[in-house]
């Protein structure tokens, strides 16, 4: 079934009786040939990418909830090319340039929209880092635009400026950044792969992975045995749990990630907001919500749930840099588990198990990896080689010390962020 102008019309006028469900419900077969734990947004565009571009159909994902139940359903849609290590900037440039032709390319509407992201500064030190920062992205090909406080001010001029916790300097602003539709990407990406043949396979928990001499042979799950030559973890702030049924002990950590949405506004705020010295950032979303949110709880946790202490900074940070938005009602508020790397840098790579991969470690920032993630993830599953836009994504640089992108500059060990 494709989408067009033309067929939402025709529907339109005959009652919506045409359309017809966007995936399958298959029973698990006996045996694939790659089997990917975890149907979010990596794992389905994994699948995807497999199909679409290797050719390989003989593939199953397996997903213990309901299709983009996880974090892609939870995130605040942001999605931007604007990291400056060597490594992330290439992966962030070549994930942002395959959003930008997603939604002809899957026949689905995500709802991208290019409204731009402005990182405030608050200091000259901070503004050299974005100076630093934007010359990396021009360089890498994407767009960085330095804004001071007066070319901020005709930008966003609802910001207190001089709040007395940080005032504020100016922006690097992002024009190609923004926002999409978070549970779209997850459904274009589902309807993708399993048009193209791809078992998506639901309430399916993986309970165990079988490995002999080696190498995996399959996994044990809620469904029974399923054998595989390879097998792909996709499941984000699952993780470490999921590769210790495999006897691996990963460099990751679990913490809660808060979001926010208000009621109902009319447009009020056209681009997004990102204010890091105070643990905050906003945008509009379509229905008119201002959806916001702060940092990661500081504790490990796998409570896909809120926390006052959280909800209480993300709002005082919030009232100090945008007083206007204190008017509004706040609706709901929600959790999801984030995989954090020691390095807050993500890991595709191959393990020390054949045919057994891994693809993790996106903390706060997997959205806007979607594709990117799913097409080199694919790539190394189909080839058993790193994609070029992947290749520092290496699982051994925690044990060597020897390429970590510590993009944030916040130690490249847990306990030091
Ligand atoms: C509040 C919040 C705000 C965020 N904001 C942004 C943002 O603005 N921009 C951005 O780029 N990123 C953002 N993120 C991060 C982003 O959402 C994640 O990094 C990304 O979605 C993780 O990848 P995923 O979509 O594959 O994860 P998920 O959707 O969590 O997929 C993993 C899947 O694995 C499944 N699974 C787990 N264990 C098993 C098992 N044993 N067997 C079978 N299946 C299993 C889970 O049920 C889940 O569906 C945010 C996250 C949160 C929570």
């Amino acid at each position: 079934m494709r989408f067009s102008g033309l067929r939402v019309l025709k529907e339109g006028l005959t009652g919506n009786r045409g359309w017809t469900a966007h995936w399958r419900d298959p029973e698990p077969k006996p045996a694939y040939d790659i089997l990917i734990i975890g149907g979010g947004g990596h794992g389905l565009a994994t699948a995807y990418y497999l199909a679409q571009v290797h050719g390989l159909r003989n593939v199953a994902v397996l997903e213990k909830g309901y299709l983009g139940g996880g974090n892609i359903g939870r995130n605040t849609t942001i999605v931007r090319a604007n990291y400056g290590l060597p490594g992330n900037s290439e992966f962030y440039s070549h994930s942002l340039s395959l959003w930008e032709g997603l939604e002809q390319e899957l026949n689905f509407n995500v709802m991208q929209s290019q409204r731009g992201v402005l990182n405030l500064f608050h200091s000259d030190g901070q503004r050299d880092a974005y100076v630093r920062r934007g010359n990396a992205m021009v360089n890498q090909g994407d767009d960085a635009i330095l804004l001071d406080r007066d070319g901020l001010r005709k930008r966003v001029p609802y910001l207190d400026f001089d709040n007395g916790r940080f005032p504020v300097q100016g922006a690097l602003y992002h024009p190609r950044g923004g926002t999409a539709r978070h549970d779209a990407v997850a459904w274009g990406f589902a309807r993708g792969a399993d048009s193209r043949g791809i078992d998506l396979i639901q309430n399916c928990e993986v309970t165990g992975i079988d490995v002999a001499n080696g190498a995996v042979t399959g996994v044990q799950t809620s469904r029974g045995a399923i054998r595989a030559k390879k097998v792909g973890i996709v499941v984000a702030g699952r993780s470490s749990q999921v590769a210790a049924m495999a006897g691996m002990r990963l460099p990751i950590e679990s913490h809660v990630l808060q979001a926010f949405v208000t009621e109902g506004l009319k447009p009020v705020i056209d681009t997004v907001v990102t204010y890091g010295m105070g643990h905050f950032y906003i945008s509009q979303s379509d229905k008119g919500g201002l959806v916001f949110g702060g940092d990661i709880d500081m504790y490990a946790s796998y409570a896909a749930r809120g926390n006052l202490p959280a909800v209480e900074h993300v709002m005082e940070a919030g009232m100090a840099l945008m007083p206007m938005i204190g008017k509004a009602r706040v609706l709901r508020s929600w959790g999801g588990i984030m995989d954090m790397s020691p390095d807050g840098s993500p890991i595709i790579d191959k393990t020390g198990i054949d045919g057994l991969y891994l693809n993790c470690g996106w903390c706060y920032g997997g959205f806007k990896a979607v594709p990117g993630s799913g097409d080199c993830f694919a790539h190394l599953l189909a080839t058993g080689r790193p994609h070029p836009a992947a290749a520092r994504f290496r699982l051994d640089r925690f044990r060597t010390g020897v390429g970590i992108m510590d993009e944030e500059g916040t130690g490249a060990q847990h306990n030091l962020h």
